[in-house]
C-alpha cells in the first residue's frame, strides 16, 4: 500500500470543497471520510488524494465501473467513501453538458450519445476506433461506427448491438445530426462531428494528418463550436518526419539487415502500427510473420483494402530470416529468441526521444507515430477556428494550451487516465 503522497494542505482543501460543492449541486459526487480499516477503502483514499494532486496513475488503485472498485466491493454500499470520480466529472460550457463516462468516454445528457464509452442512458454510441482505451466493452452498448472499427471490436470481443455508418454519411435523430470523419489514426478510425441546436462539437479520438497510409485517409468539417482533441504528442519536440523518409527508413532496415545476414524485427504493437509497418513494407514483396495477435487482425485490414504484402502468423521454428512484426512487450518473452542474429527497429513516435534507445535497446529507432505531431495539432486547432477546445489524453495539458492561449484560443483540460499508447 502506498502512503508517501504530498498535498499542500491548502491545496487539498480547497480540492475539497470543490468536490463537495459538485456533489452538493448535482448530487453525483458521494464521499463520506471515515471507514478507512477496508483496503479498498484505503485505496480509494489513494484514489481520491491522486485525483487532488493529479497524479492520475494512483486512479488504477480503483477500478471503478458502476462503482464497484478494484477489491470487488461495492463501494457504494460497503465503503461509503469514494464513487468514481471519473465518471461523475461534468464539463459546462455555454454549448452542451458534458460528463465522462467510465475510463475514456464521454456522454451527452441532453443528446443521449456517447462517445467512445458505455452509459446506460445513451441510445447512441459511437465509436471513434477500436483501440482498447476507445472500445466500450459493455454489451449493452448500441454501437455506432465504420464497418471496418466494427469489424475490428468483434475481433476483440465486443458483443453489443453494431450500426455501421459510412464516412461522411449522415445520421440524424431529433436531438443531432451526427457524420463521421476519416480520422487518419488507424483502419476505421473517424472522427466524430455533431451538429445540435445549440452548436455543433468535433470529437477526434485518435487522429493523424498528414494520415497514415494504412487509413482511409483524413478528412474534417470546416468549423466548429467545440472541439474536443487528444494532444498525446503535446510538445514542440514532436515534429514528425514526412512518411515517405520513415517508409524508405523503414524499407532500407529490412532489406539491408536480411543482405548483413540478419533477421529484421520490428516492434509495433498489434493493431494499427504494425499493419502500417506491413503496408509499407508490402511493395518489397519479401515474407513476413507477425505476433498472432496483430495476425488475427490482419485480413480486416485486407478486406477493407488495405494490402499488407507476403505476411503470414509467427511460427518461432520458421522465423528466421523472414521479417518480423511484434509488440515490444513480446520480445521480453522468448520471441525469436532461438534467432541468434537479429537487429531490432523500434517503430513509435516515441522512438524520437533518444532516451528510448537505452531502455529498449534496439538497434534502430524510427519515429512512426499513428498520432499527428504538435504543430499539427495547434494548426489543426487553428483553422477549426472552435469557440473552446477540450485537450485530452496528453501528459503535457498546459503545453498545449499555452500555445492555443497564443493563438487566442479558449481551452480546457479534460482529465482521462492518460496512457503512453502510441
Ligand atoms: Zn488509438
Ligand atoms: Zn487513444
Amino acid at each position: 500500500m502506498e502512503k508517501n503522497f504530498k498535498i499542500p494542505f491548502t491545496f487539498y482543501l480547497a480540492r475539497t470543497f470543490s468536490l463537495l460543492h459538485s456533489f452538493l449541486v448535482d448530487r453525483t459526487l458521494v464521499f463520506a471520510l471515515g471507514s478507512s480499516d477496508h483496503i479498498c477503502c484505503r485505496s480509494a483514499h489513494f484514489s481520491l488524494a491522486a485525483y487532488f494532486t493529479g497524479n492520475s496513475r494512483k486512479q488504477r488503485h480503483i477500478e471503478t465501473e458502476n462503482s464497484v472498485c478494484s477489491c470487488k466491493h461495492d463501494v457504494d454500499r460497503n465503503c461509503s467513501v469514494f464513487i468514481d470520480l471519473r465518471t461523475s466529472r461534468t464539463f459546462r460550457n455555454s454549448i452542451m453538458i458534458i460528463k465522462k463516462t467510465g475510463y475514456h468516454g464521454l456522454y451527452f445528457p441532453e443528446l443521449g450519445v456517447s462517445l467512445d464509452g458505455y452509459h446506460p442512458e445513451a441510445d447512441y454510441a459511437f465509436v471513434s476506433h477500436a483501440h482498447a482505451d476507445h472500445m466500450p466493452r459493455n454489451r449493452n452498448t448500441k454501437a455506432y461506427a465504420t464497418s471496418a472499427t466494427l469489424d475490428l471490436m468483434e475481433r476483440r470481443g465486443f458483443r453489443g448491438e453494431k450500426n455501421v455508418l459510412k464516412f461522411h454519411e449522415q445520421f440524424e435523430s431529433d436531438q443531432f445530426r451526427a457524420t463521421l470523419y476519416p480520422a487518419g489514426h488507424i483502419l476505421g478510425s473517424a472522427m466524430i462531428y455533431l451538429e445540435t441546436e445549440q452548436g455543433t462539437l468535433l470529437y477526434t479520438g485518435d487522429y493523424k494528418t498528414p494520415p497514415s497510409p494504412a487509413t482511409e485517409g483524413f478528412d474534417a468539417p470546416e468549423q466548429v463550436d467545440l472541439l474536443i482533441t487528444e494532444a498525446t504528442f503535446g510538445l514542440p519536440i514532436y515534429r514528425w518526419e514526412p512518411l515517405e523518409k520513415l517508409k524508405k527508413d523503414i524499407q532500407d532496415f529490412a532489406v539491408s539487415s536480411l543482405d548483413d545476414g540478419y533477421t529484421p524485427i520490428f516492434l509495433g504493437y498489434n493493431l494499427g502500427k504494425a499493419q502500417e509497418i506491413m503496408h509499407m513494407l508490402a511493395p518489397l514483396n519479401l515474407p513476413l510473420m507477425i505476433h498472432g495477435a496483430g495476425f488475427k487482425l490482419c485480413d480486416v485490414y485486407e478486406n477493407h483494402g488495405i494490402h499488407l504484402g507476403n505476411y503470414s502468423t509467427y511460427v518461432r521454428e520458421e522465423c528466421e530470416g523472414k521479417i518480423l512484426v511484434t509488440p515490444s512487450s513480446a520480445l521480453s518473452k522468448g520471441f525469436a529468441s532461438n534467432v541468434s542474429k537479429t537487429r531490432v527497429a523500434y517503430c513509435s513516435g516515441w522512438a524520437s526521444n533518444e532516451s528510448r534507445r537505452t531502455q529498449l535497446t534496439a538497434d534502430k529507432l524510427i519515429p512512426l507515430s499513428d498520432h499527428l505531431d504538435f504543430f499539427e495539432l495547434i494548426r489543426f486547432c487553428r483553422e477549426l477556428s472552435p469557440k473552446k477546445v477540450y485537450v485530452t489524453h496528453t501528459p503535457n495539458p498546459d503545453v498545449v494550451q499555452h500555445y492555443l492561449e497564443k493563438e487566442g484560443i479558449d481551452s480546457s483540460f479534460m482529465n482521462f487516465e492518460y496512457e503512453a499508447e502510441d
